[in-house]
């Protein structure tokens, strides 16, 4: 079957078995995985592995005091990239998950306020550049046993000559470029079309250099991909295709699995834990819900959750094919206010991983997730990204759609925390217009 997505084929009757017609016509749908199998059986089938996911959890103890030594808003946490669990109240519980809920709690990961970064991406964006960091300073022959010599004015002296690079519709960008600007590197960020323009500014500002393409995200990862591999110089922080960006968001597995130990909510088989991911490339709900089935078994069921215009991961799975189906191959447009899931292709790196382990995608509507924004502004009073209110809203769809009671669901807000008080204005004012057209 092997021809080129988007050429010559008819991609509605070709693919009309296994996408949903639904999908196609850009309804939102709840896509549950055909092919998920059993937690122990699928892990043990992966390329990444348990021992991958342990070094990236003790990566991350080791890179703690120098993140606390770079960013003096750490020092209070020790350089720990963590964010909350938050549980709503009964009342906005059933807010969420709607009449067939059965009173079952709902619980925000807010990753929406991570430090430094504001965003999910501190996770596998700051996880890769330190990664990157270590690896040149070890080859420089430094001792990097105390991970606070790669600020040292030797170490940095080296990354001066080293660029990170890499394409983002904002976020991506702005984490890589912000550790990467913080340990003296130069950053060179290529940015999609749908990227917003104060997060452009916000890059300028912390010196890196931002290149404004006039295509999708698809476009701006290639032609980054492209120039940097023309550099020795040149790291390029692949978001399509990395392992260490991957195992950056899974090592969330490990904090998540402690903080919900601290909670009344017991997840079992019978009664699992339903977890709400946003959606873009793929990489960090794919990295955290590789880390969380390593954590919780089947007593978990990640779920992905994409705009109806841009479902790229839900296409690649449901097309159960190796080469790559973008959305644009079944007619949709890739265009959404949610900027930071405004991915056409998935990464198949990603897909490969989590095709056995995620329960389902859900696709969502902008006005859904603009309603989300504004009422979690309201109660509890969370700033969130267009982007970040996407699990809210497949709370309902996966509640209708299961057989147990779960012992909660999850929503992962994955970012919005660094917006000022004009940015986060501009998008209840975009929330309100949508509510109004609806
Ligand atoms: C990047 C991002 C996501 C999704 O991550 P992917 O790795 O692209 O799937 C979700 N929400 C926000 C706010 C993001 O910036």
């Amino acid at each position: 079957m092997g021809h080129t997505p988007g050429k010559s084929q008819d991609a509605a009757t070709d693919r009309g078995d296994t996408i949903p017609s639904a999908v196609r016509r850009g309804e939102p749908t709840l896509w549950l995985n055909p092919s998920v199998a059993p937690a122990a059986q699928a892990l043990a089938d992966l390329s990444i592995g348990q021992d991958d996911l342990g070094s990236a959890i003790t990566d991350w103890k080791n890179f703690a005091p120098l993140l606390a030594e770079l960013f003096p808003e750490l020092e209070q946490s020790g350089g720990r990239i963590a964010s909350n669990l938050l549980a709503l109240s009964p009342e906005q519980s059933a807010e969420v998950t709607g009449p067939d809920g059965q009173d079952v709690p709902v619980v925000i990961k807010c990753d929406h306020l991570l430090p430094v970064a504001g965003s999910i991406k501190a996770r596998g964006g700051f996880y890769e550049v330190l990664v990157l960091a270590r690896a040149l300073a070890r080859k420089a022959g430094m001792d990097t046993s105390d991970s606070r010599v790669l600020a040292s004015p030797e170490a940095r002296a080296l990354f001066a000559n080293h660029k990170v690079m890499t394409g983002s519709t904002g976020n991506l960008g702005y984490a890589v470029g912000l550790i990467g600007r913080a340990m003296g590197f130069a950053a060179e960020v290529h940015m999609s079309v749908d990227a917003r323009q104060w997060k452009k500014e916000r890059l300028a500002a912390i010196g890196a250099t931002v290149v404004a393409h006039p295509g999708d995200y698809a476009r701006a990862v290639d032609n980054a991909r492209r120039i940097a591999a023309a550099d020795p110089q040149c790291y390029f922080v692949d978001d399509e295709d990395s392992k260490v960006l991957f195992l950056g968001y899974a090592a969330a597995a490990a904090e998540f699995a402690e903080q919900l130990a601290a909670l009344p909510i017991h997840p079992t088989p019978e009664a699992p834990l339903v977890v709400h991911l946003p959606c873009g490339v793929g990489g960090a709900p794919g990295g955290i819900a590789f880390g969380l089935k390593h954590f919780l078994g089947d007593a978990v069921l990640p779920v992905f959750v994409e705009p109806v215009a841009a479902p790229c991961v839900l296409v690649q799975l449901a097309s159960g094919r190796d080469q790559s189906t973008s959305v644009y191959d079944i007619g949709l447009t890739n265009r959404t206010e949610a900027d930071g899931l405004a991915v056409p292709a998935a990464s198949l790196l990603v897909c490969e991983q989590v095709g056995q382990l995620v329960h389902g995608v859900a696709t969502v509507r902008d006005a859904q997730m603009f309603h989300w924004v504004a009422r979690m502004a309201a109660q509890p009073g969370l700033r969130l990204e267009v982007s970040a209110a996407a699990g809210f809203a497949s709370v309902r769809p996966v509640a209708s759609s299961l057989t147990v009671r779960p012992c909660a669901h999850v929503v992962w807000t994955t970012g919005g925390g660094m917006m000022d008080d004009a940015q986060f204005e501009d998008v209840l004012a975009r929330a309100r217009a949508a509510a109004g057209s609806e």
